[in-house]
């Protein structure tokens, strides 16, 4: 969610995470083990009747813990900086695509794969209108306003707690109180301001002495300082720590009959090879719209150059990346068993996803982001894998 101002390059990036082994993506695994199937885990545990796939056991209040960007295979490699996290994992959730904040964010708040709550990307088209969506910051060409519940209608996990008489909180920075993504993925939800840490875990604390209680807390500067200087570099290490140990109080505030889960929005590589889309000739012709970001790419063809724009996009970024038309994204699963006829054509008519350490860059609509260390939104494990911690005393 939350996006740097400036990158730094002081520190060396670490090495992207083993490159893929294999070539094939690492499909979400959703109805079984992905985002969208915590939220109803969790209000199962609360004893609402919904289906508790992930097997959580009874509790009266939980709190969810999301750290933006704390991919599994992250943690793992420095397990050693956050001993608590590493030591507490007790399984491996998939993120859902692509492995982006907003889309995440949103399965969370819906326990719906993307493909039925239609946050199918960071920026989107809006069907028939001729321009995209950003859908973090929820701004629209000249200012326009997008209606939160139009554009994500679902009823959320918060109101649906509420109906069984549970009390739901959200604990994070001011600054996203009210935003057009909070408003959409956060719905029914009593919005509890917080910046420092000290604060977070004192809100959760004192949340989480109501008789029932659904808590979620957001921390996004481990995915913030890993944009700028990549996942493993010194500064990324140290927010990891911090991380850890707001973790490890958040365990020990917790009231008797409760439990804490811990989990990402999504992992993250550290790109070494950029292509830059907007002036790659291949890459750029039939091209209306370029959408998604750099990990994930919605490519929205001119009329009648779908197909020219996918042998393009095929042939140039072969080897490194999974390059497929909208239907094949679609029949494959990559935003769950289905996709609603309403969200069909906010997709590209080309989605394109590295495998390989490459950003897909536009460098002129997004100078910030082209010069990123870290990125995140494919189909890799270590951009899909994400950890679940739990923690309880019940
Ligand atoms: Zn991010």
């Amino acid at each position: 969610m939350s996006e740097p101002q400036k990158p730094q390059k002081s520190q060396k990036p670490q090495k992207s995470p083993k490159a893929q082994k294999s070539q094939e993506p690492s499909i979400p695994r959703y109805g079984d083990a992905s985002l969208a199937d915590l939220p109803h885990s969790l209000l199962a545990s609360l004893g609402v009747d919904a289906p508790n796939r992930l097997q959580l056991a009874p509790a009266d209040r939980v709190c969810l813990f999301v750290v933006d960007g704390l991919g599994a295979e992250l943690l793992r490699a420095h397990a050693d900086r956050a001993p608590f996290l590493a030591a507490a994992t007790a399984s491996t959730l998939t993120a859902g695509f692509p492995a982006t904040t907003v889309t995440s964010l949103c399965s969370l708040g819906t326990g719906m794969p993307p493909g039925e709550h239609g946050m199918l990307g960071l920026m989107l088209a809006v069907p028939g209108a001729g321009h995209l969506f950003n859908c973090l910051r929820w701004t629209l060409p000249g200012g326009a306003f997008m209606d939160p519940a139009e554009w994500q209608p679902a009823e959320t996990v918060f109101q649906r707690a509420a109906a069984a008489g549970i009390y739901t909180a959200y604990v994070a920075p001011a600054e996203f109180r009210g935003s057009g993504l909070t408003e959409a993925v956060y719905r029914g939800v009593s919005y509890l301001a917080a910046e420092s840490v000290d604060e977070r875990v004192e809100r959760v604390r004192a949340a989480m002495v109501e008789p029932r209680a659904h808590v979620t807390v957001y921390y996004g500067d481990l995915d913030a300082m890993g944009h700028m200087t990549g996942w493993g570099s010194k500064e990324w290490l140290d927010q990891l720590e911090i991380v850890d140990r707001m973790a490890e109080r958040l365990a020990a505030d917790l009231p008797p009959g409760s439990a804490l889960y811990v989990t990402a929005d999504h992992g993250m590589v550290n790109a070494t090879e950029r292509v830059n889309a907007e002036t790659h000739p291949a890459l750029s012709q039939g091209v209306a719209m370029l959408g998604g970001e750099a990990r994930a790419r919605h490519v929205y063809a001119e009329p009648g150059a779908a197909g020219q724009v996918l042998d393009a996009w095929r042939e140039s970024l072969g080897g490194k990346a999974w390059v497929v038309s909208r239907q094949e994204a679609i029949d494959s699963g990559w935003f769950g068993p289905r996709v609603r006829q309403e969200w069909v054509e906010r997709i590209g008519d080309v989605v394109a996803v590295p495998h390989s350490a490459l950003a897909i860059t536009a460098p002129a609509a997004h100078p910030i982001e082209a010069l990123f260390t870290g990125y995140h939104g494919s189909m890799t494990t270590a951009e899909q894998h994400v950890p679940l911690v739990e923690v309880s005393t019940r």
